[in-house]
């Protein structure tokens, strides 16, 4: 992080964690008779690794529409790097630096690696030379350098899991919010992506937000997880006190221990 972010962001410093990159309070989020997010407050800090996590249904996947602006609250705020976001559109805020993941791939099927990637970069890079590095540095990254002429829609699904994170990183976040993504990857994959999560984390000084089915990938990476059900926030905590409390027990298991 350059000088000047810090000296924007030193008002919203919480202490001893990281600064607060994002800041939800009371979201609601009603489809018709349905809520599937109430009274959802929390806070993200710069550096982290927060998990989402919660049963089917639980509105992880409404969250990160909320956040991202795919669709707008109900009722509640939000605010990204101290400026209220709560009606700016998605393409605003992935340019403020906010960058989501889909739980379902959202490639460019049948156009090539590459061409996928440098479609991310055009934004916030203007020269073709420059668009072309970015995309080779994302691609290695990834594992994908020697896939960067094959169309997405051939990769196995592994390496697709891994163009969309190209995709997202290409886009320059300072907050990359990923959602489920370690689906369908087999065990050596998985290590592989929770390696990348870190470095993304500790190289590239990208902040996450995961929502992760996973439990053990969950344990083993965040710093802090909330824990919804039914929309509502059912606990939070690092992964040892999440993982011991009764509440979260019993909301993924239905029953108490
Ligand atoms: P999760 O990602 O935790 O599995 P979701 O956020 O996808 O949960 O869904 C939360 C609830 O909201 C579910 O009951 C789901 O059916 C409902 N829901 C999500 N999106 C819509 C939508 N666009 N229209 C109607 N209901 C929706
Ligand atoms: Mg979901």
């Amino acid at each position: 992080m350059n000088d000047t972010q810090t000296d924007t962001l030193s008002a919203y410093n919480t202490g001893s964690e990281g600064k607060t990159l994002l800041k939800a309070e009371g979201l609601e989020r009603k489809f018709g008779g349905l809520t599937a997010v109430a009274d959802f407050s929390f806070e993200l800090h710069d550096g982290e690794i927060l998990g989402l996590i919660g049963p089917n249904g639980a509105g992880k996947s409404t969250t990160f529409n909320l956040i991202s602006g795919f669709i707008p609250p109900t009722s509640g705020t939000l605010s990204f790097l101290g400026q209220n976001i709560t009606s700016k559109s998605a393409t605003y805020i992935s340019r403020m630096g906010l960058i989501r993941t889909f739980q379902h791939e959202s490639l460019l099927s049948e156009m090539s690696v590459a061409d996928n990637i440098i479609i991310a970069t055009t934004h916030r890079l203007k020269t073709a030379a420059a668009r072309l590095e970015r995309m080779r540095e994302m691609a290695k990254l990834t594992g994908l350098e020697d896939y960067l002429e094959v169309t997405a829609s051939s990769l196995p699904h592994g390496l697709q899991r891994m163009l969309s994170i190209a995709i997202a990183l290409a886009a320059e976040p300072k907050v990359l919010c990923l959602d489920e993504p370690l689906t369908g990857l087999q065990g050596a994959e998985v290590k592989a992506a929770l390696d990348l999560f870190e470095m993304i984390r500790s190289e590239l000084g990208i902040t996450i937000l995961l929502v992760e089915h996973n439990m053990r990938a969950v344990m083993r990476i965040c710093d802090r997880i909330l824990v919804l059900n039914h929309g509502r926030l059912l606990a939070t905590g690092t992964p040892e006190e999440v993982s011991q409390n009764e509440l979260v027990i019993e909301a993924y298991l239905g029953h108490k221990k």
